[in-house]
């Protein structure tokens, strides 16, 4: 298999089939962001002779586990969602020719990704497989998505993820506790779940902002020009959100960013969740908060 650097994935993707499609990032400018770091370049295509022939190692390989069945490819890089409509169905129709039993194809997208393509497109990406993106909106709080240089704003969220709906492609939500800064993490929190609950995340995973000195952020703060919010401010961040969500979705906080595990499902079990959040904001203290957060070393 052809796979380049280190590769992420959504908890939820373990048993799919992971296909590079791309490497690194076309953005590759978030300020808190380190991923994909260990590239020699910021983005990179995949031939499609290494897709085909990485397509015919997976069916070898599975075809030899006795009653193994797969059903998922998750494409690998930060945004394949990128690629033109015309490569995105080559890829999905090399899949479903090396691996006809193959259900649904899913990958990470940015929300600028899902603008490049038009209604139609998006309905035949559909048909063709596409299901079960992973978007890193982060917030939909303005300020920090102009301050983080993520590229978009609210409104973008907000109006690309509505034809993602109108197109039948479902998606879940990569959140950062955090991004908005000391202060502001309730704000921004409360902010976010305004844009969520006008659509329909199948989750909402929440990560937490751990700043490295690699990264634009933390030049940020030497500079003065941006402060950290202090771990229990980033729970109660999370509480803000937790409480503000109305919509039927999954809740959770799987990467090793967060000190506590977490999935449930709301708003069946929201009161549960908040009780949770509660007992770590007034029992768990600062000082063990932050010794967690200096123990991650790396996401
Ligand atoms: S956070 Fe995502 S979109 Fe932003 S630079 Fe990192 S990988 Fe790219």
């Amino acid at each position: 298999m052809h796979y380049t650097g280190t590769i992420w994935r959504p908890p939820y993707e373990a048993s799919s089939l992971l296909l590079e499609a791309t490497a690194g990032c076309t953005h590759h400018r978030c300020k808190f962001c380190t991923l994909y770091a260990d590239l020699p370049f910021s983005f990179k295509m995949s031939p499609i002779e290494d897709i085909e022939s990485d397509l015919k190692e997976a069916r070898y390989l599975y075809r030899s586990l006795p009653g193994h069945r797969i059903s998922r490819t998750f494409l690998t890089g930060a945004n394949p969602c990128v690629l033109q409509y015309n490569r995105l169905m080559k890829i999905a129709e090399r899949i479903h020719t090396q691996l006809p039993e193959m259900e649904s194809i899913g990958c990470f997208a940015r929300i600028t990704d899902i603008s490049l393509k038009t209604d139609g497109q998006l309905a035949n990406l559909h048909k063709a497989g596409y299901d079960g993106l992973t978007i890193g909106i982060e917030t939909a709080d303005d300020e920090a998505l102009r301050f983080m240089d993520k590229g978009y704003r609210a409104a973008d969220i907000l109006e690309q993820c509505g034809r993602l709906d109108r197109a039948g492609i479902r998606y879940s939500f990569f959140y950062l506790t955090g991004i908005s800064g000391a202060g502001r993490g309730e704000a921004g929190a409360k902010a976010t779940a305004a844009v969520c609950n006008q659509l329909h995340p199948a989750l909402i995973g929440a990560n937490m902002l751990t700043i490295y000195p690699d990264s634009e952020l933390y030049q940020e703060i030497r500079r003065g020009n941006w402060t950290e919010e202090s771990e229990t401010e980033k729970y109660r961040e999370v509480r803000a959100l937790a409480e503000s969500l109305k919509i039927h979705t999954v809740f959770a906080a799987l990467g090793a960013s967060n000190a506590f595990q977490m999935q449930v499902e709301l708003p069946k079990d929201q009161e549960k969740l908040l009780a949770f959040l509660d007992d770590v904001i007034e029992n768990v203290g600062e000082d063990r908060l932050r010794r967690y957060r200096e123990s991650v070393h790396h996401l």
